[in-house]
């Protein structure tokens, strides 16, 4: 059957990305059904954003190695395909004895664990190195294999090497059925498309555990945790220059102060239970959880600085706190890649090569192609020198024309982000693909030029340009003047 997908991946945050990218070695026929009108729309784009080292799982965990497996892949990956990425290092600073032999535990446990690059720092080197913690730190187990990363990059890149190869984004495709029968999967969407792949890869996320229970699989459930953080104005970068964690304690990796990407200080996240999967509220009661946290390690962290805030769920497995990555036991044309928490981000990549052996066992004939070329090259206009700016501008005039005045976004670079595999759809996709909306004026001022942008590119009017899909149009109509 000519329409029949060897696998089916269901969700394209960052572990459906890579395990559709590590499929792509290999002469297969790929689905990626995603919910949502763009990719990395679910916890994917609301975390901590940290390439994480290592120390913290338990040693022997599935956890434990994807995390280093996964740092080290994406450490060597970032730069070919064009994944914005700082090596910068992390710190877990003790303020007293109970801290230092909590440190002294996760470097022990990094060694099991297989870290690289960790070093147990006194009060005065901490300080040499980040003057602003607070005089109470006295000292700090530094990992610099740690690093952090632009966390949609790191789901658009690796989806994007694997449409080059073929596979088949469907957007919009809320898996509501799935029937099998002795061959294979028939997968029905709320909007009545059909699909039939040979197995599903269950990489859904929050909802991992509906979509196991539609294969008769009710083995683990997902419950959501939240997370909420602020975003500090880039008038603070540079306030820490290292991702400051606190000891870890049951409730997590406690709250951080972490410089970002993109020039900007991140604080938090919390850490509380919720009802519903997709509440994604922020609250004054977190918020200032989250700033007294963050005060006790950077006194002079102020509030004042926030211009934005958002939160991101947590899918918490009940399985001992591990990755559930296996073959169904009820339905063996099934693989779940579940509860999927931190450090989900950074194990992503290894998350994907177990997956492909996992499908190799399930009985999939698996052939690699004879070569496999992921280089991505994304133009990042301010980012250029005065020469190549001139030499781009030659070229191509809409590098010339600034959009987003802000972030000094171009024409030509919102272009691309629209005309690129698995590009952006709509407002929020362009602004994630290229921050053209994510300065001081959140889009009011390019707002409308990015509208006419996707209207044009996209061949659709006005009135049907979207800020995330469905029905979320931009304008409700046009006035005849
Ligand atoms: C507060 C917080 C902080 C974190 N910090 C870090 C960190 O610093 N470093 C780190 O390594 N990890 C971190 N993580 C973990 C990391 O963010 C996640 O592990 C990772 O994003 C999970 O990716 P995923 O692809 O499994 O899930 P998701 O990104 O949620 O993707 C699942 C996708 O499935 C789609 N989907 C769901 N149901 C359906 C359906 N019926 N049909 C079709 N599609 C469907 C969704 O729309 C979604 O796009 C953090 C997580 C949180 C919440």
């Amino acid at each position: 059957m000519s329409d029949l997908y060897d696998a089916i991946i269901i969700g394209c945050g960052v572990t459906g990305a890579w395990t559709a990218y590590e499929l792509s070695r290999y002469r297969l026929k790929i689905a990626i059904v995603e919910k949502e009108n763009d990719i990395g729309c679910g916890t994917t784009k609301a975390n901590s954003a940290i390439v994480h080292a290592g120390y913290d799982p338990e040693p022997g965990t599935l956890k434990a190695s994807f995390n280093v497996r996964g740092n080290e892949l994406i450490r060597g990956r970032a730069k070919r395909m064009a994944i914005p990425f700082n090596q910068c290092g992390s710190y877990v600073i003790a303020f007293d004895t109970e801290g230092m032999n909590s440190i002294i535990q996760l470097y022990n446990r990094g060694i099991q664990n297989g870290v690289p690059d960790m070093k147990l720092l006194t009060a005065e080197e901490v300080h040499k190195a980040e003057p602003n913690l607070s005089d109470d730190v006295c000292g700090a187990l530094l990992a610099g294999s740690a690093g952090i990363i632009s966390p949609f990059e790191l789901c658009c890149a690796p989806t994007e090497v694997a449409v080059r190869y073929g596979a088949d984004l469907l957007r919009n495709f809320e898996v509501v059925s799935m029937v099998p029968d002795e061959e294979k999967v028939t997968v029905t969407a709320k909007d009545g498309r059909v699909i039939s792949g040979k197995r599903i890869i269950n990489a859904a996320g929050l909802y991992a555990d509906d979509m196991a229970k539609m294969l008769g699989d009710t083995s683990f459930k997902i419950t959501p945790k939240r997370g909420e953080y602020s975003i500090l104005d880039s008038n603070v970068y540079g306030i820490v220059d290292h991702v400051i964690f606190q000891p870890p304690t049951k409730a997590g990796k406690g709250i951080l102060v972490s410089p970002t990407v993109d020039g900007n200080i991140l604080v938090g996240p919390t850490s509380d239970p919720i009802d519903f999967k997709d509440d994604l509220a922020t609250t004054d009661d977190g918020q200032k959880r989250a700033f007294d946290g963050a005060r006790k390690s950077v006194p002079s962290i102020s509030e004042r600085d926030v211009i934005t805030s958002f939160s991101g769920n947590r899918s918490v497995g009940d399985q001992g706190g591990d990755f559930i990555c296996s073959i169904s036991s009820s339905e063996p044309k099934l693989i779940n890649l579940a509860g999927i928490e931190s450090p989900g981000l950074t194990s992503a990549p290894a998350i994907a090569e177990y997956a492909a052996g996992l499908l190799r066992q399930s009985g999939i004939e698996m052939v690699k192609r004879e070569s496999f070329d992921d280089t991505r090259t994304v133009v990042r206009f301010k980012e250029l020198d005065d020469f190549n700016k001139h030499e781009i501008i030659q070229n191509n005039p809409s590098y010339g024309r600034i959009i987003c005045r802000c972030e000094t976004i171009t024409e030509g670079e919102i272009i691309d982000a629209i005309r690129r595999p698995a590009g952006a759809l709509d407002m929020d996709g362009v602004k994630r693909r290229v921050r053209a909306g994510m300065g001081r004026c959140q889009g009011g001022f390019c707002g409308p030029r990015v509208m006419e942008i996707l209207s044009r590119e996209l061949g659709i009017p006005m009135t049907q340009v979207t800020k995330f899909g469905k029905r979320s149009y931009m304008v409700i109509g046009r006035e005849e003047l």
